[in-house]
Protein backbone atom coordinates (compact mmCIF):
# COMPACT_ATOMS: atom_id res chain seq x y z
CA UNK A 1 0.00 0.00 0.00
CA UNK A 2 2.97 2.40 -0.51
CA UNK A 3 3.20 4.00 -4.03
CA UNK A 4 0.23 2.82 -5.91
CA UNK A 5 -1.00 3.48 -9.44
CA UNK A 6 -4.32 5.34 -9.50
CA UNK A 7 -6.79 3.06 -9.30
CA UNK A 8 -10.59 4.28 -9.86
CA UNK A 9 -9.13 7.84 -8.99
CA UNK A 10 -9.23 9.92 -12.57
CA UNK A 11 -7.24 13.37 -10.92
CA UNK A 12 -4.06 11.74 -10.43
CA UNK A 13 -1.84 8.93 -11.77
CA UNK A 14 -0.50 7.21 -8.75
CA UNK A 15 -0.95 7.28 -5.07
CA UNK A 16 1.54 7.97 -2.43
CA UNK A 17 0.61 6.41 0.49
CA UNK A 18 2.81 7.37 3.03
CA UNK A 19 0.42 7.51 6.44
CA UNK A 20 -2.94 5.44 7.55
CA UNK A 21 -5.32 6.93 9.86
CA UNK A 22 -7.53 9.88 10.94
CA UNK A 23 -10.52 11.09 13.22
CA UNK A 24 -13.64 12.42 11.08
CA UNK A 25 -14.63 16.02 11.17
CA UNK A 26 -17.22 16.57 8.84
CA UNK A 27 -20.76 14.72 7.53
CA UNK A 28 -18.10 14.11 3.81
CA UNK A 29 -16.52 11.07 6.53
CA UNK A 30 -19.14 9.49 7.29
CA UNK A 31 -18.79 6.56 4.79
CA UNK A 32 -14.86 7.55 4.94
CA UNK A 33 -13.70 4.76 2.56
CA UNK A 34 -9.99 5.42 3.56
CA UNK A 35 -11.39 4.04 7.47
CA UNK A 36 -12.79 0.76 5.35
CA UNK A 37 -9.57 0.00 3.96
CA UNK A 38 -7.67 0.54 6.63
CA UNK A 39 -10.20 -1.89 7.99
CA UNK A 40 -9.10 -4.62 5.60
CA UNK A 41 -5.80 -3.92 5.30
CA UNK A 42 -3.82 -2.53 8.44
CA UNK A 43 -7.12 -4.33 10.98
CA UNK A 44 -4.27 -5.04 13.70
CA UNK A 45 -4.04 -1.13 13.76
CA UNK A 46 -7.49 -0.26 13.19
CA UNK A 47 -9.50 -2.88 14.39
CA UNK A 48 -12.36 -0.35 15.32
CA UNK A 49 -12.07 1.87 12.70
CA UNK A 50 -10.78 5.50 12.70
CA UNK A 51 -9.97 6.22 16.55
CA UNK A 52 -7.10 9.08 16.19
CA UNK A 53 -4.49 6.89 15.49
CA UNK A 54 -1.83 7.97 12.19
CA UNK A 55 0.53 5.31 11.31
CA UNK A 56 3.27 6.72 9.08
CA UNK A 57 5.51 4.85 6.75
CA UNK A 58 8.98 6.53 6.96
CA UNK A 59 10.57 4.00 4.77
CA UNK A 60 8.50 5.16 2.18
CA UNK A 61 9.46 8.46 2.03
CA UNK A 62 12.01 8.11 -0.82
CA UNK A 63 9.05 6.34 -2.96
CA UNK A 64 8.84 9.42 -5.73
CA UNK A 65 11.92 9.04 -6.92
CA UNK A 66 11.58 5.86 -8.77
CA UNK A 67 9.27 7.24 -10.73
CA UNK A 68 10.75 8.09 -14.50
CA UNK A 69 8.08 9.79 -16.63
CA UNK A 70 6.11 12.62 -15.53
CA UNK A 71 3.32 11.37 -12.63
CA UNK A 72 0.63 13.09 -10.48
CA UNK A 73 0.81 12.04 -7.40
CA UNK A 74 -1.69 12.53 -4.51
CA UNK A 75 -0.05 12.40 -1.42
CA UNK A 76 -1.52 10.68 1.73
CA UNK A 77 -5.16 9.66 0.60
CA UNK A 78 -5.82 7.30 3.54
CA UNK A 79 -5.45 9.83 6.21
CA UNK A 80 -5.07 13.62 6.01
CA UNK A 81 -1.42 14.62 7.00
CA UNK A 82 -2.53 17.54 8.47
CA UNK A 83 -3.92 15.65 11.35
CA UNK A 84 -2.46 16.64 14.86
CA UNK A 85 -1.12 13.56 15.25
CA UNK A 86 1.20 14.12 12.39
CA UNK A 87 4.12 15.39 14.06
CA UNK A 88 5.82 18.04 12.32
CA UNK A 89 9.15 16.10 12.00
CA UNK A 90 7.31 14.05 9.40
CA UNK A 91 5.97 17.03 7.78
CA UNK A 92 9.29 18.40 7.33
CA UNK A 93 10.24 14.78 5.67
CA UNK A 94 7.94 14.77 3.69
CA UNK A 95 8.78 18.38 2.39
CA UNK A 96 12.20 17.00 1.87
CA UNK A 97 11.32 14.57 -0.98
CA UNK A 98 9.07 16.91 -2.53
CA UNK A 99 11.45 19.74 -2.48
CA UNK A 100 13.93 17.27 -4.29
CA UNK A 101 11.78 16.70 -6.85
CA UNK A 102 11.85 20.21 -8.01
CA UNK A 103 15.47 19.55 -8.96
CA UNK A 104 15.81 19.14 -12.62
CA UNK A 105 16.23 15.41 -13.15
CA UNK A 106 12.58 15.19 -11.45
CA UNK A 107 10.29 18.04 -12.55
CA UNK A 108 8.06 15.78 -13.93
CA UNK A 109 6.65 14.55 -11.05
CA UNK A 110 3.85 16.94 -9.51
CA UNK A 111 2.47 16.19 -5.68
CA UNK A 112 -1.32 16.70 -5.08
CA UNK A 113 -2.37 17.47 -1.24
CA UNK A 114 -5.66 17.36 -0.13
CA UNK A 115 -6.80 17.60 3.60
CA UNK A 116 -9.82 18.79 5.44
CA UNK A 117 -7.55 20.46 8.54
CA UNK A 118 -6.46 23.69 6.06
CA UNK A 119 -6.50 25.49 9.53
CA UNK A 120 -3.43 23.32 10.46
CA UNK A 121 -1.68 23.87 6.88
CA UNK A 122 -1.98 27.05 6.79
CA UNK A 123 0.09 26.89 10.35
CA UNK A 124 2.74 24.88 9.27
CA UNK A 125 2.84 27.04 5.62
CA UNK A 126 3.49 30.26 8.19
CA UNK A 127 5.38 27.83 10.53
CA UNK A 128 7.78 26.89 7.98
CA UNK A 129 8.56 30.21 6.73
CA UNK A 130 9.28 32.00 9.83
CA UNK A 131 11.90 29.46 10.26
CA UNK A 132 12.99 30.34 6.85
CA UNK A 133 12.21 27.20 5.30
CA UNK A 134 10.81 27.19 1.94
CA UNK A 135 6.63 25.74 2.52
CA UNK A 136 5.66 26.99 -1.72
CA UNK A 137 7.27 24.14 -3.96
CA UNK A 138 6.54 24.52 -7.64
CA UNK A 139 5.80 21.11 -8.29
CA UNK A 140 2.92 20.87 -5.19
CA UNK A 141 -0.82 21.52 -5.49
CA UNK A 142 -2.80 22.24 -2.66
CA UNK A 143 -6.36 21.48 -2.29
CA UNK A 144 -9.12 21.13 0.40
CA UNK A 145 -12.45 18.69 0.33
CA UNK A 146 -15.47 20.54 0.59
CA UNK A 147 -18.98 18.44 0.91
CA UNK A 148 -21.30 21.14 0.94
CA UNK A 149 -21.78 24.90 1.53
CA UNK A 150 -20.78 25.11 5.01
CA UNK A 151 -17.29 23.63 4.71
CA UNK A 152 -16.94 25.04 1.48
CA UNK A 153 -16.95 28.31 3.42
CA UNK A 154 -15.03 27.64 6.20
CA UNK A 155 -12.24 25.74 4.19
CA UNK A 156 -11.58 27.41 0.82
CA UNK A 157 -10.87 30.93 2.67
CA UNK A 158 -8.16 28.89 4.72
CA UNK A 159 -6.62 27.60 1.80
CA UNK A 160 -6.94 30.55 -0.47
CA UNK A 161 -4.14 32.08 1.86
CA UNK A 162 -1.88 29.11 1.68
CA UNK A 163 0.97 29.83 -0.95
CA UNK A 164 0.72 26.78 -3.79
CA UNK A 165 1.50 26.38 -7.23
CA UNK A 166 -2.49 24.96 -7.74
CA UNK A 167 -5.02 25.56 -5.32
CA UNK A 168 -7.82 23.09 -5.59
CA UNK A 169 -11.18 22.38 -4.71
CA UNK A 170 -12.27 18.51 -4.17
CA UNK A 171 -16.38 18.45 -3.69
CA UNK A 172 -16.55 14.97 -2.74
CA UNK A 173 -18.77 13.82 -1.59
CA UNK A 174 -21.10 16.55 -2.74
CA UNK A 175 -23.77 16.37 -0.28
CA UNK A 176 -25.30 19.54 -1.68
CA UNK A 177 -25.42 22.04 -4.35
CA UNK A 178 -22.73 24.23 -4.01
CA UNK A 179 -22.17 28.37 -4.71
CA UNK A 180 -18.41 29.29 -5.33
CA UNK A 181 -18.13 32.71 -4.19
CA UNK A 182 -16.66 35.40 -6.60
CA UNK A 183 -13.98 36.19 -4.44
CA UNK A 184 -13.02 32.63 -4.33
CA UNK A 185 -13.02 32.14 -8.18
CA UNK A 186 -11.36 36.08 -9.68
CA UNK A 187 -8.26 37.63 -8.15
CA UNK A 188 -8.65 41.49 -7.40
CA UNK A 189 -11.99 41.36 -5.46
CA UNK A 190 -13.00 43.18 -2.16
CA UNK A 191 -11.50 41.71 0.77
CA UNK A 192 -13.79 39.92 2.79
CA UNK A 193 -14.08 39.18 7.23
CA UNK A 194 -12.39 35.95 6.11
CA UNK A 195 -10.41 36.54 2.68
CA UNK A 196 -7.34 38.92 3.35
CA UNK A 197 -6.08 41.40 0.38
CA UNK A 198 -3.36 39.19 -0.91
CA UNK A 199 -4.96 35.69 -1.06
CA UNK A 200 -5.23 33.75 -4.18
CA UNK A 201 -7.85 32.27 -6.06
CA UNK A 202 -9.21 28.78 -7.21
CA UNK A 203 -6.98 26.91 -10.11
CA UNK A 204 -9.46 23.67 -10.72
CA UNK A 205 -12.26 22.24 -9.20
CA UNK A 206 -12.98 18.45 -8.63
CA UNK A 207 -16.56 17.15 -8.16
CA UNK A 208 -17.73 13.76 -7.23
CA UNK A 209 -20.71 11.56 -5.53
CA UNK A 210 -20.16 9.51 -3.14
CA UNK A 211 -19.39 5.76 -3.26
CA UNK A 212 -19.59 2.76 -1.42
CA UNK A 213 -22.65 0.88 0.35
CA UNK A 214 -24.85 3.62 2.24
CA UNK A 215 -23.56 6.29 -0.80
CA UNK A 216 -25.34 9.46 -0.60
CA UNK A 217 -27.18 10.86 -3.34
CA UNK A 218 -25.57 13.68 -6.02
CA UNK A 219 -27.82 15.37 -7.88
CA UNK A 220 -26.66 16.18 -11.20
CA UNK A 221 -28.08 19.28 -11.37
CA UNK A 222 -25.66 20.20 -8.61
CA UNK A 223 -22.62 18.95 -10.56
CA UNK A 224 -24.11 21.13 -13.67
CA UNK A 225 -24.31 24.22 -11.86
CA UNK A 226 -20.40 23.67 -10.49
CA UNK A 227 -19.26 22.72 -14.03
CA UNK A 228 -21.40 26.22 -15.42
CA UNK A 229 -19.33 28.44 -12.39
CA UNK A 230 -16.17 26.83 -13.47
CA UNK A 231 -16.66 27.79 -16.93
CA UNK A 232 -17.81 30.98 -16.37
CA UNK A 233 -14.85 32.10 -14.59
CA UNK A 234 -12.60 29.85 -16.81
CA UNK A 235 -11.51 27.39 -13.91
CA UNK A 236 -10.68 24.20 -14.96
CA UNK A 237 -13.10 21.69 -13.43
CA UNK A 238 -13.09 17.68 -13.30
CA UNK A 239 -15.95 15.73 -12.99
CA UNK A 240 -14.50 12.55 -11.59
CA UNK A 241 -17.84 10.24 -10.85
CA UNK A 242 -21.61 10.46 -10.81
CA UNK A 243 -24.84 8.85 -9.94
CA UNK A 244 -26.71 7.70 -12.49
CA UNK A 245 -30.24 5.48 -12.30
CA UNK A 246 -28.77 5.02 -8.35
CA UNK A 247 -26.06 4.11 -9.31
CA UNK A 248 -22.08 5.03 -9.22
CA UNK A 249 -20.66 5.69 -12.27
CA UNK A 250 -17.05 6.38 -13.23
CA UNK A 251 -17.13 6.14 -17.18
CA UNK A 252 -18.04 9.88 -18.56
CA UNK A 253 -19.33 8.23 -22.07
CA UNK A 254 -22.63 7.58 -19.82
CA UNK A 255 -23.11 10.62 -18.65
CA UNK A 256 -24.83 13.58 -20.04
CA UNK A 257 -22.88 15.45 -22.10
CA UNK A 258 -22.57 18.52 -20.54
CA UNK A 259 -21.26 16.75 -17.32
CA UNK A 260 -18.21 14.88 -19.42
CA UNK A 261 -15.60 17.46 -18.27
CA UNK A 262 -12.57 16.33 -16.70
CA UNK A 263 -10.28 19.12 -17.23
CA UNK A 264 -6.71 19.87 -15.68
CA UNK A 265 -5.26 22.83 -13.93
CA UNK A 266 -2.32 24.11 -16.95
CA UNK A 267 1.06 22.91 -15.58
CA UNK A 268 4.24 25.37 -15.51
CA UNK A 269 7.15 23.30 -17.36
CA UNK A 270 10.60 24.16 -16.61
CA UNK A 271 9.97 26.04 -13.48
S1 LIG B 1 -10.67 13.59 6.58
FE1 LIG B 1 -10.68 12.16 4.85
S2 LIG B 1 -9.55 10.36 5.58
FE2 LIG B 1 -10.10 11.58 7.38
S3 LIG B 1 -12.03 10.66 8.09
FE3 LIG B 1 -12.53 12.38 6.76
S4 LIG B 1 -12.82 11.45 4.72
FE4 LIG B 1 -11.71 9.96 5.99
Amino acid sequence: MGMQRKGGISWCDATWGVLVGCTKVSAGCRNCWAEKAARLHYNASFPTGWDGTVQMFPDRLMEPNHYKKARRIAVGLMGDIFHTSVPRHFLDQLWATMGCCDSPDLRHLTFQILTKRPAEMLSYAKSRESSGMVFNLPNLWLGVSCENQATADERIPLLLQAPAAVRWVSAEPLLSGLILRDEWMHLGCRPTMDLPAGSGKLDWVIVGGESGPGARPMHPDWVRSIVKQCKSASIPVHVKQIHLNGKLSKNPTDWPEDLRVREFPEVRTGF
